[in-house]
C-alpha cells in the first residue's frame, strides 16, 4: 500500500489550492461552507453561479474522458481536488447528481446522441438532474418499482407516457430533468421489464411537491407523474433492461468524493471540540473520551479510504470484492450520526432551543437532525449488512419477496 503523493500530485494540489484561493473571493467568499446534506436550500442560485464558474475554468467532470468534455484526471488527482475543495470550505456544488451519477452512466450506457445532447450541459452546470428511483413501496426493495411507462405515437412522434409516483426525490424542485426507473413491460416482475428513462420535469404531467423535513428544509420531494411524456429515444440502454443501467449508476455513487467528505467531517468535528472547550464541557472526562474516540475513528476511516484507493490505483479489485463500498457506507453513516449526537451532548441545554424563529437552527442542531438520514440513504445499514453477509461472508441468503434481487439504492 503506497500512501504517499508523487511530485506531480503535489504540484496538482498546489494548483487546486491556489485556484480556489484566487477565486473563492468577492461575492463567492460569502458562500463558504454553504449547502450540502441537509442544507441544500442555502443560496442555491449563488451556488449554481459558483458551479458554473468552476465549469468555465475546467473544474467539473474531472474524471470524465476528454472526448466527453471531461478533464480525464487520475483517481488520485480527483481525490486531491475534493480534499482541497473541502479544506477551502468551498460551497457544495449543486450539480453533483448530474456530474457524478448520470454523466458517467450516459458515458457507459448512453447512445452517441444522448451523450451529445446531455453531457455538455452537465459539464457546464446549465441543466440539473434528480434521481427518480424510490417510490412509496420501493426503497430498499427497489425492484418493486410500480411506475409504468408505455410507448405511444402522437403529434410529438413516438413517446414514452409515464404514470406513477416517486418519493424522496432530492432537488427535484430545482432540477430540469429526472432519470426515472419505470416498468415498461406490463406484467413483468421484480427487476425484469424495467427501463431507465430521461424525463423533462417542466411539463404538465409532472407535479413536484416538496416534503418538509425535521430540519425545516425541503430538499427532497414527492414527484407525481401523470401522463408525463418523453421522446422514445430517451431510454438509456435497451427498453426492459433498465435494472442493469440503474445498478451501474449506483456503482458511481460516492466514488472519489469520499476523502473530501472526510475532510468536511474533520471540520465538523473541530467545531464540536471548539464548542466543548468554549462551554466547559471539555472538562468532563467522559465527554472528552468520546471526542477522542470520534477523532480516532475518523482517522481510521481516512486510512481505510486511502487503502481502498491505493488498491484501485494498483489495479487490484480486492477493495471492491471485499465489500469496501458497503463497509465504508456503514462506517461513515454511523460515525456521522454519532457525531450529531455528540454535538448535542456538548451543546447541553443550548441544543434544545432554536436561536430565534422556529427552525433557525445552529449548525450542530442541523447536523444532529439531518444525520439521522445518513444510515438510510445510499443503502440503509440493514441492507449494507445483508450485502456483506451474503456476498462477502457467504452466509445463507435472506428470504426474498419473490425472485432474488439486489437493492443498494438511494442516492441523495
Ligand atoms: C436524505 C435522503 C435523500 C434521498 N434522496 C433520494 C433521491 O434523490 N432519489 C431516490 O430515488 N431516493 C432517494 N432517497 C430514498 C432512499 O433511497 C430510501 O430512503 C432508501 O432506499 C430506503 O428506502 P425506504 O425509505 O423506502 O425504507 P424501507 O426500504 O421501507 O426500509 C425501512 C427500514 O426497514 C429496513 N429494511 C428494509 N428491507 C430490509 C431487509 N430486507 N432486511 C432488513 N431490514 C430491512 C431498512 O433498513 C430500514 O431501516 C433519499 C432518502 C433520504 C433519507
Amino acid at each position: 500500500m503506497d500512501l504517499s503523493y508523487s511530485a506531480e500530485e503535489q504540484a496538482f494540489r498546489t494548483e487546486v489550492r491556489t485556484w480556489l484561493g484566487d477565486h473563492l473571493t468577492g461575492d463567492f467568499a460569502a458562500l463558504k461552507g454553504l449547502g450540502g446534506p441537509g442544507r441544500d436550500h442555502e443560496a442555491h442560485d449563488e451556488r449554481l453561479a459558483w458551479n458554473q464558474h468552476l465549469a468555465a475554468h475546467g473544474w467539473t467532470a474531472l474524471g470524465w474522458p476528454a472526448e466527453h468534455g471531461g478533464r480525464g484526471l487520475s483517481l488520485m488527482q480527483q481525490v486531491i481536488f475534493h480534499e482541497e475543495y473541502a479544506r477551502a470550505d468551498a460551497p457544495a456544488r449543486v450539480n453533483h447528481l448530474g456530474e457524478e451519477l448520470l454523466g458517467p452512466t450516459l458515458i457507459a450506457f448512453g447512445t452517441p446522441e444522448q451523450q451529445q445532447r446531455f453531457l455538455p450541459p452537465i459539464v457546464a452546470a446549465t441543466e440539473l438532474w434528480c434521481q427518480g428511483y424510490s417510490e412509496p413501496g420501493a426503497g430498499s426493495d427497489l425492484a418493486n418499482v410500480q411506475t409504468r411507462a408505455r410507448l405511444e405515437t402522437g403529434p410529438g412522434g413516438e413517446q414514452w407516457v409515464v404514470d406513477g409516483q416517486k418519493v424522496w426525490t432530492s432537488l427535484a424542485h430545482l432540477s430540469q430533468w429526472c432519470f426515472v426507473l419505470a416498468r415498461t413491460e406490463p406484467g413483468s416482475q421484480r427487476h425484469e421489464g424495467l427501463s431507465f428513462l430521461l424525463v423533462p420535469l417542466d411539463q404538465e404531467g409532472v407535479e413536484v411537491r416538496p416534503i418538509e423535513q425535521i430540519t425545516g428544509g425541503s430538499e427532497f420531494n414527492e414527484v407525481f407523474l401523470t401522463g408525463a411524456r418523453t421522446d422514445a429515444a430517451m431510454v438509456v440502454g435497451e427498453p426492459g433492461r433498465g435494472w442493469g443501467v440503474a445498478m451501474g449508476l449506483l456503482g458511481f455513487e460516492r466514488g472519489v468524493s469520499t476523502l473530501g467528505q472526510q475532510v468536511g467531517f474533520a471540520r465538523e468535528l473541530e467545531t464540536v471540540v471548539e464548542r466543548a472547550r468554549a462551554n466547559g464541557s471539555y472538562d468532563d472526562p467522559v465527554l472528552r473520551d468520546r471526542l477522542a474516540q470520534a477523532t480516532v475513528e475518523l482517522e481510521v476511516m481516512r486510512v481505510n479510504a486511502l487503502r481502498g484507493l491505493s488498491a484501485v490505483t494498483a489495479g487490484s479489485d480486492s477493495a471492491a470484492g471485499g465489500g469496501a463500498a458497503s463497509i465504508a457506507k456503514l462506517v461513515w453513516g454511523g460515525w456521522h450520526r454519532r457525531l450529531g449526537e455528540l454535538a448535542m451532548q456538548v451543546a447541553g441545554a443550548d441544543g434544545l432551543t432554536a436561536r430565534g424563529a422556529a427552525y433557525d437552527l445552529d449548525p450542530h442542531q442541523r447536523l444532529f437532525l439531518f444525520s439521522r438520514a445518513d444510515t438510510i440513504y445510499g443503502g440503509s445499514d440493514e441492507v449494507q449488512r445483508t450485502i456483506l453477509a451474503e456476498r462477502v461472508l457467504g452466509l445463507p441468503r435472506e428470504p426474498r419477496p419473490t425472485t432474488p434481487t439486489t437493492s443498494t439504492q438511494g442516492a441523495r
